[in-house]
């Protein structure tokens, strides 16, 4: 289950994630779907801008290369400017291998593989605002940012930190960004509570072990309960009006029941409360 995330849920899982953002006019819809696939999504693709006024090439593109180049630009400040979603021209053709280690959420190859498959359709693209000549700093307010979006589009799906590789991972033909990636995977990782890929253990995320069916009673109060919560809204799933939230409610157990049904239960098997084979497919962090 790697289906983009809704705009407003991509943007509450980055809100979530204490990402500060700025909407720019018509992000929503701003895409090149119209040109190609968007989706299965594996990870998330990071890349530096290597110019000057990479906030309009990045919205409108070059004259080479129609926008928009990403979903969105991290600026020096941390903030992170909503420019796009859905497909966008950010990582072009790319190495089968690094995308087979991202959906094995295992540390990608020392070097990536030929050209051969389409990274704008697999990957949340993302442009750091800097020169990339090794002189220009990031600030640690746009570092801190890339790690929380990061983190937070990891968490909604599901994904470990090794589902974020640079552009430099994905195809020989670039060399951003042109910050260390182990270094922000292990940054990402700490954040989502889990061990770093690529250490000596072998990398996984941390999925919440299934607490029994009975632990679903109405009142109960939990983190697990959110977090159950975060995971169906972001799977399109969430029936809430407020929430989702700590206590096992009947919004819960709706959303759980539309969870269900996705994955083809019906009558008394799509009852909203969690079993053991849905929670497994429903991949929730450790809350
Ligand atoms: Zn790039």
């Amino acid at each position: 289950m790697s289906t983009p995330l809704t705009p407003a849920a991509y943007l509450r899982a980055l809100h979530h994630e204490g990402t500060r953002t700025r909407e720019h006019p018509g992000w929503r819809s701003h895409n090149r779907n119209h040109k190609g696939p968007w989706g299965p999504v594996h990870g998330v693709m990071l890349h530096h801008t290597a110019g000057s006024d990479s906030l309009s090439a990045c919205r409108n593109g070059l004259p080479d290369l129609p926008g928009p180049l990403c979903l969105g630009l991290i600026t020096k400040d941390g903030t992170v400017h909503l420019l796009g979603h859905g497909r966008t021209n950010h990582a072009g053709p790319g190495s089968a291998a690094a995308l087979a280690a991202v959906r094995a959420e295992q540390a990608p190859p020392a070097r990536p593989g030929p050209d051969a498959v389409d990274g704008n359709a697999r990957f949340y693209g993302f442009e750091i605002e800097n020169l990339g000549n090794g002189r220009d700093p990031y600030p640690g307010a746009q570092l801190d940012a890339v790690e929380r979006l990061s983190a937070a589009l990891c968490r909604a799906h599901g994904w470990s930190a090794a589902s974020v590789i640079g552009h430099k991972e994905w195809t020989r033909r670039k060399i951003d960004p042109s910050f260390s990636m182990a270094s922000m995977r292990t940054r990402i990782a700490r954040r989502l509570g889990t061990r770093p890929p690529g250490g000596p253990d072998r990398p996984g995320p941390a999925y919440a072990v299934f607490p029994g069916a009975a632990f679903f009673v109405p009142g109960r109060r939990s983190p697990l309960i959110t977090a159950v919560g975060r995971r169906l809204v972001a799977e399109g799933c969430g029936r809430y009006a407020v929430g989702p939230g700590p206590e096992w409610t009947a919004a819960d157990v709706l959303s759980y029941a539309a969870w269900q049904r996705e994955l083809g239960y019906s009558g008394a098997d799509a009852d909203g409360i969690p079993g053991r084979a849905s929670w497994d497919r429903l991949r929730v962090p450790q809350a």
